[in-house]
């Protein structure tokens, strides 16, 4: 998997932290952008973050390329709404060579492991028999596994960003698609530090656990009260 941030807002913890000021000063957005310091907009989106002023947020969006991802995962993503989604079309596209994740647990087991290799090898094979039969691609897909590679650019604006990777980043979340948001946190620091630091687990915020099992981060509300 790899995700690269192919754009985001110039500025973006500016940008965020001058929309935000602008709503209580007597002066306008460029007075106050040529006057912020990023010490400034840092503590202002810790602020917001924290008070739930979330709406600042959304001016500063940020543009993925999302690559080599199984569609298992692609689709776990594109259940946040509010996105922007263009993906590898399976109808237009021809699949040539068998691309295929595999996951990590099937190490554990090598019989399993080289047992879907080989079944993936086989589904590409009749994939490929189909399209070569004139059979459309856009039904010749039909026969791809849930672990087909795929690639897709996302733009996620910084409030769904921390909504999603709140959800995303919980180890209760998929393996592939917590390593999905690990590397878009990693890419999101390098241009926008605080928020990047801010993409955590929801527990985080909650301070406590509201899974029905722990992962160990922060105890459960039952936990808390059988503490007391
Ligand atoms: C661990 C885990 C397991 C999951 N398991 C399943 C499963 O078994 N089956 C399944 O179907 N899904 C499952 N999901 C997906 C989940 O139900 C959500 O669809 C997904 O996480 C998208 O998040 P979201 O709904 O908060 O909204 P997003 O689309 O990310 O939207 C952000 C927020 O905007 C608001 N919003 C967006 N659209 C609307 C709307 N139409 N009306 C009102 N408010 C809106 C909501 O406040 C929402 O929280 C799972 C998710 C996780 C993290």
């Amino acid at each position: 998997m790899q995700v690269r941030l192919l754009r985001s807002t110039p500025e973006p913890e500016l940008i965020i932290a001058a929309a935000s000021r602008s709503t209580s000063a007597d002066a306008t957005a460029t007075e106050i952008m040529d006057k912020l310091t990023p010490d400034y907009a840092s503590r202002m989106i810790k602020h917001l973050i924290s008070a739930g002023h979330l709406s600042p947020l959304e001016h500063a969006s940020f543009t993925f390329s999302i690559e080599g991802i199984s569609r298992a995962c692609s689709h776990q993503l594109v259940r946040h709404r509010l996105a922007s989604y263009s993906q590898q079309s399976q109808r237009y596209v021809h699949l040539k060579e068998p691309k295929f994740v595999t996951p990590s647990s099937f190490s554990a087991n090598p019989e399993m492991r080289a047992r879907y290799q080989e079944m993936v090898r086989k589904a590409h094979q009749f994939y490929q028999e189909m399209v070569k039969a004139g059979i459309p691609m856009e039904d010749a897909r039909y026969i791809l596994p849930g672990g087909a590679e795929t690639n897709l650019v996302m733009t996620m604006n910084a409030r769904e960003l921390l909504h999603a990777a709140a959800l995303r980043l919980c180890p209760r979340s998929q393996w592939e698609i917590i390593e999905l948001f690990e590397r878009i946190k990693a890419e999101v620091k390098r241009v926008a530090p605080t928020i990047g630091e801010e993409l955590r687990p929801k527990c985080y915020k909650l301070t406590y656990c509201d899974e029905p099992k722990s992962c160990g981060l922060f105890p459960t509300l039952k936990e808390m009260a059988k503490a007391k």
